[in-house]
């Protein structure tokens, strides 16, 4: 049989965060070496990580690498993305995925788009405060005291900007190619050690409110053949164990019953899933179509509706944000990302034509679907690979 997934330690999904080839992918091999050596993980090679295979769903294409390790203290799932578009995607779509972010910026260039655009996602998907850490990397190719210096200062008003205690984050200079190479001990392995002690001792474990009524939004998935559907995701609250009755909601689908009978993480058996774990759904009775990315698990006997009415707060990228040039205006069709859902929707704002970017309206939005929405439930608004809105829902409408 398979081995049990042994709950011994905390918990923290985290990832790599920041502007392309600032070394997110190598820091992310780094610390599986660093960990190797203690038997916390098993050593990824940077090739590895970098290809993760493609993923496709609903047409969104999806590149991203997850692996897990443990230090003395606790276990992490960890995520690592290719490209850019893969960061946006995944922290759209999958985005409740990251708890915890390791913001990677080359001191060699400094804050650059998309260290603020993934910086303003992390705020969106609603990372904790407490929960960001800057790897300030490539320090081998920055001898210069002073240039760190400003490079530094320069992140901490970043993360002050988009309300993050830019103040007391810990920003640990470091070179992870260093790290993953074996050299220069002080500014590889060090710093890699040190990073892992800010996750250990800094982050929080958001408070997963096992004692809610359980909700699980799918990200993907698969039918086996005999033996029903699997729906991957992360645990949003409460619990779940095998032979929980279950409701499937969103995307269209209200009332659609099935029972648990599988529950896995990492390829082991989960005896009882909580908040924030990483899970393999096993779903008697249900064919590949019942399911889609975007529905999400309830409990039977739930009083969630679905909804394609809802007011929101939404802001509008400016483009310095990684957003467009254009406002959104009224009346228009946009494409709105929530969860692990996405659909079209017609914004209708209140009390002005445009949201000009940089500002911020009320809305009413008028979806295509009906779909899984509470307030405080966050989305973005997309126009192809670019970013132009991100929000929070605030009122169901009748
Ligand atoms: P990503 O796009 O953020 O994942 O960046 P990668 O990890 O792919 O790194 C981009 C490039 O920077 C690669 O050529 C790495 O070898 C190089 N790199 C990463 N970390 C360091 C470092 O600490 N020092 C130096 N000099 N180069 C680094
Ligand atoms: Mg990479």
């Amino acid at each position: 049989g398979k081995a049990v997934f042994k709950r011994d330690k905390p918990h923290l999904n985290v990832g790599t965060i920041g502007h392309v080839d600032h070394g997110k992918t190598t820091l992310t091999s780094a610390i599986t070496k660093v960990l190797a050596a203690q038997k916390g993980a098993k050593f990824r090679k940077y090739e590895d990580i970098d290809n993760a295979p493609e993923e496709k769903a609903r047409g969104i294409t999806i590149n991203a690498f997850h692996l897990e390790y443990e230090t003395a203290k606790r276990h992490y799932a960890h995520i690592d993305c290719p490209g850019h578009a893969d960061y946006i995607k995944n922290m759209i779509t999958g985005a409740a995925q990251m708890e915890g972010a390791i913001l990677v910026v080359a001191a060699t260039d400094g804050a650059m788009p998309q260290t603020r655009e993934h910086l303003l996602l992390a705020k969106q998907v609603g990372i904790p405060l407490q929960n960001v850490v800057v790897f300030l990397n490539k320090i081998d190719e920055v001898p210069d005291k002073e240039t760190r210096e400003l490079v530094e200062m320069e992140i901490r008003e970043l993360l002050n900007e988009f309300k993050y205690p830019g103040d007391t984050i810990k920003v640990i200079p470091g070179s992870a190619l260093s790290a993953l190479e074996g050299k220069n001990p002080d500014i590889g392995e060090a710093a890699v050690k040190q990073l892992l002690s800010v996750l250990d001792d800094d982050f929080v474990i958001p408070d997963r409110n096992s004692n809610e009524e359980p909700m699980f939004a799918a990200e993907h998935v698969y039918s086996i053949k005999g033996r029903g559907t699997v729906i991957t995701g992360k645990l949003e609250r409460g619990t779940l164990k095998r032979g929980d009755k279950i409701e499937i909601v969103g995307c269209d689908r209200e009332n659609l019953t099935s029972v648990i009978s599988g529950l896995e993480s990492f390829h082991k058996t989960v005896e009882q899933a909580f908040p924030g774990d990483q899970l393999g759904v096993l779903l008697r009775g249900l064919g590949p179509k019942d399911v889609r990315r975007g529905c999400c698990l309830l409990p039977a006997g739930h009083k969630h509706k679905p909804t394609d009415k809802v007011k929101a707060q939404l802001y509008v990228l400016k483009s310095s944000e990684g957003g467009g040039k254009l406002p959104i205006a009224n009346y228009f069709n946009e494409h709105l990302f929530s969860l692990t859902w996405d659909t079209g929707a017609l914004v209708k704002i209140i009390g002005k034509d445009f949201i000009m970017p940089g500002e911020s309206g009320e809305v009413e939005l008028m979806l295509n679907n009906k779909m899984f929405i509470e307030p405080q439930q966050r989305f973005t608004i997309r126009q192809g690979s670019t970013t132009i809105g991100t929000g929070v829902f605030t009122d169901v409408l009748p």
